[in-house]
């Protein structure tokens, strides 16, 4: 049939339209190819069968018409159960389509399955899951970064060519740079959150997953603008974000470093050098860089931390055991009902972070903590929106190594959560950036580095990231053995 495991929407769309191949052929192989290989990795919590996948797509074509995809659990999917790779919603199926699915339905996209998650998207690693672990293709014995490692996996091994993430604090871009992928992290109001199972509502955001920039530019063009179903969204008409990738930097452009970030506490020599690398092939390029410090940064971990616990505290009340899914049923009274249901229903990691939102919000502690959280975010985007005055883009790293061990924080949650601050302060100012592939570790694992741009600037990025790919080649590796 011709098609490689590692093939992009792009040749995928030309073969289609060449009339090589049909789109049930292509959902045979991507099938096949979860089932050979996903016992190993663990990617999907599910995979739908063929008759319903292909039923539930446009069959007359369509932007992405004929091109398969994995969605993450927290994403609903009408008719399809949405778990969040949580117990408290297991079984539970979506009554209606999220706005991003129906239009990528009405795209001819072909949903194939439900992405492994962190529950309710809270961690780093995929290991919060109530369900099962996702292994990282580069080594199984690694984690795929997280919220989103089940999406991520599944791109990284070829097991679909795109997939759907969600990033609150950094859930799509970590888990793309520890998988050797491309993430997207669109601004606050691009893509509708209606159908996205909330976290932290002013944080959250759908992302996607590619291999390649161009790809992810398709991707977006069929999601994003406006939905009135979503009262924060932006008011963005439709446009084709692949329109500007012509492979070349737009002319005197400015990078700015963000050089506490580079050399914050932690980050690895190797990923500091390949980050060094990539500003060289910017500058052959005709960018002029210049490395500045953000000091409001060093608080954006311990903001988030407060913030996105306040969010989640209030957002998961409504899961009480009377109207979705995991109840109780040996509690004798209604108060045990509620309480017990929570508790069995949610993991450890959700229950503390329930925990530490209601102490946070709590009278006597939200001057201390959430009202003061909230005066930094607002210092935050001033000083990001003041550097954007400067230079057009911000280069940083994703996370300060490659994939980690399995249970390497077990000991020490807060480290993991510490790390959060390279992503996190584009979901507390909400704007733009993509995570790439620049460089391998000594072990042969992926290393990435991120594109901010300030609001809406996806055209820009997806142009800055496509001109990059087209003069390196560090995302057409792929991981053995798939
Ligand atoms: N590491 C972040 C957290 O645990 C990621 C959250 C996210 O983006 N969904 O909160």
């Amino acid at each position: 049939m011709n098609i490689h495991p590692f093939i992009t929407i792009r040749e995928l769309e030309e073969k289609l339209a060449k009339k090589e191949i049909t789109r049930e052929e292509i959902l045979e192989f991507y099938l096949r190819r979860f089932e050979a290989f996903d016992g190993a990795i663990g990617s999907a919590l599910e995979i739908f069968d063929k008759e319903s996948i292909l039923e539930k797509s446009n069959a007359e074509g369509g932007q992405l018409f004929g091109i398969p995809g994995l969605i993450k659990d927290n994403i609903c999917q009408k008719n399809r159960v949405a778990s969040c790779a949580s117990k408290i919603l297991e079984n539970v199926v979506a009554t209606y389509d999220a706005t991003a699915i129906t239009r990528l339905k009405e795209a001819g996209a072909l949903l194939i399955g439900r992405a492994n998650m962190d529950e309710f998207a809270m961690g780093s690693s995929t290991e919060t899951s109530a369900y099962q672990k996702t292994h990282n293709p580069w080594d199984l014995s690694r984690v795929p970064g997280g919220s989103s490692g089940g999406s991520a996996a599944a791109v990284a091994a070829g097991l679909v060519p795109w997939a759907l993430g969600s990033e609150t604090g950094g859930s799509v871009n970590q888990p793309a740079a520890l998988c050797g992928i491309v993430g997207l992290k669109p601004t606050y109001g691009l893509i509708s959150r209606y159908g996205l199972i909330a976290y932290g509502s002013s944080l959250d955001q759908i992302g996607i997953f590619t291999r390649t920039v161009y790809d992810n530019a398709r991707v977006l063009s069929v999601m994003a603008g406006k939905d009135d179903k979503d009262a924060s969204m932006q008011q963005i008409e439709k446009k084709d974000y692949t329109k500007n990738l012509n492979g070349v930097l737009p002319k005197n452009l400015r990078i700015g470093v963000v050089t506490n970030a580079l050399h914050a506490e932690g980050v690895e020599p190797e990923i500091v050098t390949a980050i060094e690398e990539t500003l060289k092939v910017f500058t052959g390029m005709g960018a002029t860089i210049k490395r500045m410090p953000l000091p409001s940064l060093d608080y954006a971990a311990a903001t988030y931390f407060i913030t996105s616990r306040a969010e989640a505290a209030s957002n998961l009340a409504r899961f009480d055991g009377v109207r979705y899914g995991f109840r109780n049923k040996r509690a004798t009274t209604l108060g045990k009902m509620y309480s017990e249901t929570r508790h069995d229903g949610f993991g450890e990691e959700v229950r503390m972070r329930i925990l530490v939102g209601n102490y946070v919000l709590s009278a006597g502690h939200a001057g201390q903590f959430y009202n003061n959280a909230k005066k930094v975010q607002r210092l935050m985007r001033r000083e990001f929106m003041n550097a954007f005055a400067d230079v057009d883009v911000l280069i940083m790293p994703v996370h300060p190594a490659p994939a980690f061990k399995f249970n390497a924080f077990a000991d020490n949650k807060l480290q993991m959560d510490l790390q959060d601050y390279f992503t996190c302060a584009m979901n507390l100012t909400g704007i733009a950036s993509i995570s790439l592939p620049c460089g391998l570790s000594k072990e042969r694992l992926p290393i990435g580095f991120q594109i901010v741009g300030p609001d809406l600037s996806e055209e820009l990025l997806f142009q800055v990231g496509h001109a990059y790919q087209q003069q390196t080649d560090w995302h057409t590796n792929t991981p053995v053995g798939y």
